[in-house]
């Protein structure tokens, strides 16, 4: 049972020495009256947050920072070998909490979805249909509450929520523009995902010149992924009663010292709504998400760009790969097709 442990705390940017590749073992049953599922593991989510874990100090509030020595935690598609909880049987495919080894055992208690859509690629358990697609679809709707005719501005635009963000955007009639970090994520996102437009922000020498020129007018809501220089440049670009929708600040989870944003005041001016959320505070939707999306994807109204690598080898490469832009599309590690 090959393994990604953690062998150091991580002090500013992750490295791949910062894990190792290490064979443990695993329960070959599950024990008696156990209502753990013993699962193979299919499919990895390589995911910004998992940095915040990886530093000795205290994740986020709710989450516990990995130890050194043990598997990384992380979400993945898995098969169900053996179960000892009445909802999960053996066969059955899962998408949910898992650990970066082949075989785990984990407590059904833990968020564990069932995959009822098998017409689909499964890695997009990862992606699409799974945790970042709920983040995308809660994020601009439940908190961007788009209206036709916005103008919105999402970060990171390319990745495995930005791209669809800009897809939900245009579905809304909305008008969208993106950033990302080369000029193969700028084309990803005019010709394959359909945004208005989008620009390279290391580019930019002025992000707040360059934002003045895509938006005109200013912006209705702004997808938040990155912080830092770009959330201030913003700032100075939102309209009145504009909407903030803070999802993820990655340009920030490996510095000591976080940015400071010097902006802010423009909140009051123009009566800005600025929210954070969390995804999990909105899994009870995923029906009605995956009846949103799914028809989307068979009738190719949502396209989705995965960049997946094999084995666990390439795991650590590929996490440390989130923080330099080298990921294009969603990340994943596959380690078994089934
Ligand atoms: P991505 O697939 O977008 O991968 C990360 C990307 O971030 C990289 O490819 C890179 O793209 C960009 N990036 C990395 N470092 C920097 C930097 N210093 N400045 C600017 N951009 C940088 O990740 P996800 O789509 O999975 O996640 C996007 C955001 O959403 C993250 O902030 C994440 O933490 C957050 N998130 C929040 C959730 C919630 O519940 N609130 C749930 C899931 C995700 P590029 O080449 O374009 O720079």
């Amino acid at each position: 049972n090959n393994q990604v442990i953690l062998k150091d705390y991580v002090v500013d940017f992750p490295k791949e020495s910062d894990m190792d590749l290490v064979e443990g073992t695993i329960a070959q049953k599950l024990p008696e009256g156990s209502n753990e599922v013993l699962l193979k593991n299919l499919y990895l989510s390589c995911d910004p947050y998992m940095r915040m874990l990886m530093s000795k100090t205290e994740g986020p509030e709710g989450f516990q920072t990995y130890s050194t020595g043990s598997p990384l935690t992380g979400y993945g598609v898995a098969k169900v070998l053996e179960s000892g909880h009445p909802d999960y049987k053996k066969g059955d495919l899962v998408w949910g909490f898992t650990r970066w080894e082949e075989y785990s055992l984990v407590p059904a208690s833990m968020i564990l979805f069932k995959i009822e859509h098998t017409d689909v690629p499964l890695s997009y358990y990862t992606g699409i249909l799974g945790m970042p697609g709920m983040t995308a679809y809660a994020g601009f709707f439940e908190v961007g509450l788009p209206k036709e005719g916005d103008k919105v501005f999402v970060s990171a635009a390319s990745g495995a929520v930005g791209q669809l963000v800009g897809q939900f955007a245009k579905l809304s009639g909305c008008y969208v523009v993106g950033s990302a970090g080369s000029k193969d994520k700028v084309d990803l996102l005019k010709n394959k995902f359909g945004f208005d437009d989008a620009f390279n922000y290391k580019e930019e020498p002025d992000l707040n010149a360059a934002l003045k020129r895509y938006f005109p007018e200013g912006i209705d809501i702004y997808f938040e992924n990155v912080g830092g220089k770009t959330l201030d440049a913003v700032l100075l670009n939102m309209r009145v009663h504009g909407r903030i929708v803070v999802c993820g600040m990655v340009s920030q989870y490996n510095l000591a010292q976080p940015e400071g944003v010097t902006n802010l005041q423009h909140l009051i001016i123009k009566r800005i709504r600025m929210q954070g959320f969390n995804v999990t505070d909105y899994y009870h939707q995923y029906p009605k998400f995956l009846e949103y999306i799914v028809p989307k994807i068979k009738e190719g109204k949502i396209v989705y760009v995965e960049d997946i690598v094999e084995g666990l080898e390439k795991a650590a490469q590929a996490l440390v790969g989130l923080f330099s832009g080298r990921n294009v599309g969603k990340q994943v590690i596959v380690l078994a097709h089934e």
